[in-house]
């Protein structure tokens, strides 16, 4: 995978991610050809959603388990 700095990065993209937004780690950047702080990975949004969905159905089962205990 490309190496960017996070202002290379947007600058391509046209995208306007923060500090925040990603995980750095010093590389080589391949837009500005020096050592900064690249793009290793983006702190994707969509991930808290997937993990709440999963401790949703995870309570869900739980929900159905004891359901199932209690009529016996
Ligand atoms: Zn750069």
């Amino acid at each position: 995978m490309a190496e960017f700095c996070l202002k290379c990065f947007n600058k391509l993209n046209d995208t306007n991610y923060q500090e925040k937004d990603v995980v750095l780690e010093d590389d080589l950047c391949e837009g500005c050809a020096e050592i900064k702080p690249c793009i290793v990975t983006f702190k994707s949004r969509l991930g808290k959603q997937r993990k709440g969905l999963a401790l949703l159905l995870i309570m869900a089962a739980g929900i159905v388990i004891a359901i199932k205990v209690l009529c016996h």
